[in-house]
Formats: structure tokens, sequence, C-alpha cells
């Protein structure tokens, strides 16, 4: 989960990191308030989650509360590369004496943490990578994380002065700090600042935090940006089902990730012939109770863009005969909402049985198949027809 610059900077503020409290607004009055309160240069900032929006014209300079009040009133509705701005932050102006840049974030491909540093802050990271990358430091974790002697060491390798890294180091430790006891991917400041009056202060602030370390974080809870999380994958997530909300027609129902993931792909390639893709992720794991059946029918066939549903199971620990009962317990549950299409293709364990409780069973919009590659086809015509 991406957080807003606002909430980063809760985060940072929680660590002891030096930020300037600002105040969040969704209306230029209030923005005007804001500023007043503030008394003398602020900057108004929009609170979206994609960068580059000084850029963009979505961090503006104001003398004065009025001057305030119309940069709001100029921000709010801006569309930053297709993120619309409903939220402004109003922040006291920092007297900057330098902008630097500094990141933590997961290099997946070494398997370690890797902190990025530079002394050329401000514009974008990629930029900087590709056209200096000699003012780039990276420095590759242990396990110790960012400790004060680590700190000190990708300072003096960036190339700052002993009196800034006396300064700096410990900010790069309470950032560390964050990246840890937050259970983050990216901690990334840019810039981070030295004040004319030389006190470090993180200006922005870009945090994803680990949705699979979110177990351990109920106080996460209320960064979750309802309007901008996917309404079915919310409802999915209530339900505790692995679902990942895709674009296409055909809704999926698999047990195991590995078996979705295949039969995500032969729709994909069975539905060119029929200009139809895969509309979801949706694995029920081993336990394939009418329950769970029926949630996971329910998530997908509330996507209107889903025309036709391929239920693909492989029985093995839950037998095909109880994953059948639970189809036909869904339909039941489920009643009128269940209007479109099921393919369903059962293997493996019982599988006999199974069919014999979807043959008996009847049900008018149940078509079954004996392979794969044939329900995925099938998926994709009735897709098409619809
Ligand atoms: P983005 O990275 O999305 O463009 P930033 O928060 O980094 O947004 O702001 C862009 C630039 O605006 C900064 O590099 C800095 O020069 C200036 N800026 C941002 N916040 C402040 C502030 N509180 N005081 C002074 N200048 C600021
Ligand atoms: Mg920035």
């Amino acid at each position: 989960m991406d957080l807003y610059e606002y909430q980063a900077r809760e985060l940072f503020a929680k660590h002891g990191v030096p930020v300037i409290p600002g105040t969040v607004v969704e209306t230029a009055q209030a923005a005007r308030e804001a500023a007043e309160k503030a008394e003398g240069l602020c900057v108004v900032k929009a609170q979206v989650k994609i960068g580059g929006r000084g850029k963009a014209g979505g961090v503006k300079l104001a003398k004065t509360p009025e001057e305030a009040e119309a940069a709001a009133e100029a921000i709010l509705g801006m569309d930053i590369k297709g993120h619309v701005v409903s939220r402004v932050m109003v922040v006291p102006a920092a007297d900057i004496a330098a902008e630097y840049y500094f990141s933590i974030l997961l290099d997946r491909s070494n398997r370690r943490q890797l902190a990025m540093c530079s002394r050329e802050g401000g514009m974008e990271i990629e930029q900087l990578a590709k056209e200096r990358p000699e003012a780039l430091v990276k420095r590759p974790l242990g396990p110790e994380g960012i400790t004060q002697e680590v700190a000190e060491e990708i300072l003096t390798d960036a190339g700052f002065s002993s009196e800034e890294i006396e300064a700096l180091a410990d900010v790069l430790v309470k950032l560390w700090t964050v990246y840890r006891e937050e259970d983050a991917q990216l901690v990334e400041v840019n810039p981070l600042v030295m004040c004319t009056d030389e006190t470090p202060t993180a200006l922005d602030g870009k945090v994803t935090l680990d949705d699979n370390a979110r177990f351990r974080h109920p106080e996460h809870a209320e960064l979750v940006d309802q309007a901008s999380e996917d309404p079915l994958e919310a409802k999915a997530k209530e339900r505790g089902l692995n679902y990942v909300h895709l674009d296409g027609e055909v809704g999926i129902i698999g047990n195991g990730a590995g078996l979705v993931m295949s039969t995500l792909d032969v729709v994909a390639y069975a539905g060119e012939a029929y200009g139809v893709r895969p509309a979801n992720f949706l694995d029920i794991g081993g336990g394939a109770s009418a329950q769970v059946m029926a949630d996971g029918l329910d998530i997908i066939l509330s996507d209107p863009q889903v025309k036709s549903v391929f239920v693909n199971v492989f029985g093995g620990i839950t037998a095909c005969d109880a994953v059948a009962e639970g189809i036909v317990k869904a339909l039941e549950i489920l009643g009128d909402k269940a209007a479109k299409p099921l393919v369903v293709r059962l293997d493996g364990n019982a599988v006999e049985a199974g069919r014999d409780i979807l043959s008996r069973a009847a049900h008018p919009l149940v078509t079954m198949v004996d392979t794969m590659d044939g329900g995925a086809a099938k998926a994709a015509e009735l897709a098409a027809q619809k």
C-alpha cells in the first residue's frame, strides 16, 4: 500500500524523523485558514500518490493566506498523471540551503534492503541515476540495517562533509526505524533538506507498506484510502479471499495459486479469438466449502464487466465431490444473483463423484467440461456471446 505524503510524514514524526507539521484540507477556504494559522511563507501541496507533483504545478509557494487560497483553488481538482487532487497540505515553507536524496527499498533481485543516497536531491531519481550515476550511492544493507556507523559510511560515500554527516546520520538511522518498524518496502525522502539554520528536515515522503505484514499493524487500517482501493478487492480481503481484480470479461476461480495463474494464461490465450480477457485472479485455496465458493462467486459476479465464469478445480486434499457440492450450494445461496454462465472443469480426487453431483443438479447456467483448455475456450465463447 502506497501512502500519501501527509501519511508518510506522520510515520516519520512518530519515529523522530524531523518534519515540518502541515495541515491537510479539502477546500481553498480551509487552506487560507491553515495559512493564517501557520503565519508566514507557506507551501500548498497536492496530496496524490504520485511523484513529480512539483513539476506538474501541484506544489505552490504562498506568501499570504490569500495566495494560499488561490494556490489551493488552482491545485484542487487538478489531474496529475491521472490522479485527481481532492486534498492539499498547507505547510510552512522551509528555508532551504540544500536538497538531498535518501531512500531505503527492497531490492528483490539481490534479496536485500538497499539504501540510496545523493547530495543531489529534488529531481527525479530515475533521471539522476541515468544522467549522473556516480552521484548516487547505492548501499546494500545487512540484517542490522542502518546503524549510526552504516549511516556515516553512506554519507561519507555520498560526499557529505563531517558537519553534514553529524547532522544527517541520525535522520538516516531513524528512517531505517520507520522502514523496519512499520514493515515498509520503500521509504523515500526527496528532498531531504538542510535548512539555512543547519537543521535537517524531510520535506517530502514516499512510503510503501508491505501489505503482507498488515496483520502485524492493526493501526495501519486507518491509512487505507477507501476511495482509491478497488471495492471488489476490499470486499474480498474482508472475506479472506485471494482476489485480484483485472479488466477482462471471464471470471476465474481455481484452487491453488499455480493453477489459477495458468488458468489466466489459457483463458487469455483462448480469449484472443473472441476478444475477451480474464476478469480476475481468485484462488479459493485448499478448502472449497460452499461458503467460500459462494463468497468467491459473489465477488466475481458483482463485477459488471464479467460475462462468464470459469471454475477450474483440481481435487487434491479437497476432493471434487466436496467442490461440486460447494458449487451447487453456492448457486442456491446466490439465487438470482448468479445470472451468468458458469463453466466448470473438475479433475483429480473423486472427479467422478463430483461430476455426478453437478449432472444431477442440472443447473441451467452450469456447463461441465473435461479439460482446462476446453473450459477456457467455452468460457471465452460464452463471454463473447453476452
Ligand atoms: P514532488 O516530489 O511530488 O515534486 P516535493 O514535496 O518533493 O513534491 O516538492 C517539490 C519541491 O518543492 C521540493 O523539491 C522543494 O524544492 C519544494 N518544496 C516542497 N515542500 C516545501 C516546503 N515545505 N518548503 C519549501 N520548499 C518546499
Ligand atoms: Mg519529492
